[in-house]
């Protein structure tokens, strides 16, 4: 018997590839590993600078951890992977080890193609490569990433994991914008929406726990990271979110304005004199929380305002507004709501934009226990009070394990489903 026959493949590694930057994390996907499935994580970054650096931590389970970290220039993406291999083959983890079952990719743009994880073949490549005019700043970087883990490894399967999966089962009036058909299909103009996979996890990890299961509940799902996104999660399918084409469509963001009157970009042309590129870079870059006051970490903003800032006030306002009538709208979308749930940084870590954003929505069956909503912790949990009739949860966000999860259920269908919540 070989050795790859003698050994479970339980390993996945997962690769989140951006244009100067690797994400890694290697996972064990085994039945039982759920509370420690993570073997290490690290970053590589400013590929192809003088300063690049790799920050790596292999996680032995028993909060020993040590983190290495290299600095002097990584040449390109293939530099980067082969520095990460040395890495985890310097803790036993090499990924020459026939227990690794596939390397997962974090693909940001699927188009309509891609409704589920998909295994990487030239012709997903060829798609994926298509799509690069809708994701200009992602998609090619993916395509790095994934050329260079096969690279490394031929012989195992790579699979895509899309950002746009979990909403293309939005309905067609939700995903269309009302403009000319034709142009709208010439050009692949529609609403894709993004940040599905965490929205895809969010989601169920709410129905669990609430103790359902993902098809008996509705569920409005709040990603509040740097970019943000609000989801409508009817009995397990997105009917609705809130970014678009793009990612800057929807809430206010760390640096995205979200939505916006389309014609503020012809009278920035037009009147200000603007390019395109300067409109898409203040539109991306420099507007949301930081144009608004300067600040995109909400920690600063919750101290400024601490201390009698208006700007931060004010920030702090129209990101609350807006994420109120995201609220509010997908209440009318789902008709009866179980849970609304906050996840990633400021979801996560901010009592007070929790409290503010569902504030005086009473009457939509939504309160708050104030104490539950202070507590910090990094467990899944509820902060509604005892009597609400709509839950509100606080989950933390883990696309990488599901990224993991979708890749290892993919590969090996046979093997009975991986670690349950
Ligand atoms: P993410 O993109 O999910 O990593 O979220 C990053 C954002 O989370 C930061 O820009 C902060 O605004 C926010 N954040 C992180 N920690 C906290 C915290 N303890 N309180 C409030 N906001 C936080």
């Amino acid at each position: 018997m070989n050795a790859r026959a003698a050994t479970a493949a339980t390993r996945v590694l997962v690769l989140n590839s951006g244009s100067s930057s690797l994400k890694y994390q290697l996972l064990d996907m085994r039945e039982g590993a759920r509370n420690s499935p993570r073997l290490a994580v690290g970053l590589v970054e400013r590929i192809g600078e003088e300063t690049s650096r790799l920050v790596h931590t292999p996680l032995t389970g028993d909060g020993s951890e040590v983190k290495r970290e290299r600095t002097g220039p990584i040449a390109d993406h293939a530099s980067a992977l082969k520095a990460v291999a040395e890495e985890l083959a310097q803790d036993g983890l090499g990924l020459d080890s026939p227990e690794l079952a596939a390397i997962g990719h974090r693909v940001v743009h699927g188009g309509l193609r891609f409704t589920a994880p998909t295994v990487i073949t030239d012709e997903v490549l060829a798609e994926v490569e298509r799509l690069v005019p809708v994701a200009p700043l992602h998609n090619p970087a993916n395509i790095t990433g994934i050329r260079t883990a096969q690279a490394l490894r031929p012989d195992l399967p790579q699979v895509a994991v899309f950002d746009t999966a979990f909403h293309t089962t939005m309905p067609e009036s939700a995903a269309r914008y009302a403009i000319d058909v034709e142009t709208a299909d010439a050009h692949r103009i529609r609403r894709y929406g993004f940040h599905g996979t965490s929205h895809a996890y969010v989601s169920r990890k709410t129905a669990a726990l609430l103790g359902k299961a993902p098809s008996e509940v509705n569920v409005i799902v709040l990603h509040l990271g740097n970019g943000a996104s609000a989801s409508a999660v009817a009995g397990g399918r997105c009917v609705d979110t809130s970014m678009g084409l793009t990612p800057l469509e929807g809430l206010v963001m760390g640096t995205r304005s979200g939505d916006i009157d389309p014609a503020v970009t012809f009278h920035l042309k037009r009147v200000a004199g603007m390019s395109v590129d300067d409109i898409d870079e203040l539109l991306n870059k420099k507007s949301g929380l930081v144009g608004l006051c300067g600040d995109n970490d909400m920690r600063e903003i919750a101290r400024r305002i601490g201390e009698g800032d208006e700007r931060a006030r004010l920030a702090f306002d129209i990101y609350v507004h807006r994420l109120k009538k995201y609220i509010g709208a997908y209440y009318a979308v789902l008709g009866r709501v179980d849970a609304v749930a906050f996840t990633a940084g400021v979801g996560e870590n901010s009592a007070p934009v929790r409290a503010a954003a569902v504030a005086g929505l009473e009457e939509l069956g939504l309160t708050l226990d104030p104490e539950l909503n202070t507590v910090r912790s990094d467990e899944a949990r509820l902060v509604s009070a005892a009597h609400a009739r709509v839950a509100v949860a606080v989950v933390p966000t883990d696309e990488e394990w599901e990224i993991a999860q979708q890749a290892f259920a993919l590969v090996t269908p046979t093997t009975p489903p991986g670690p349950a919540f």
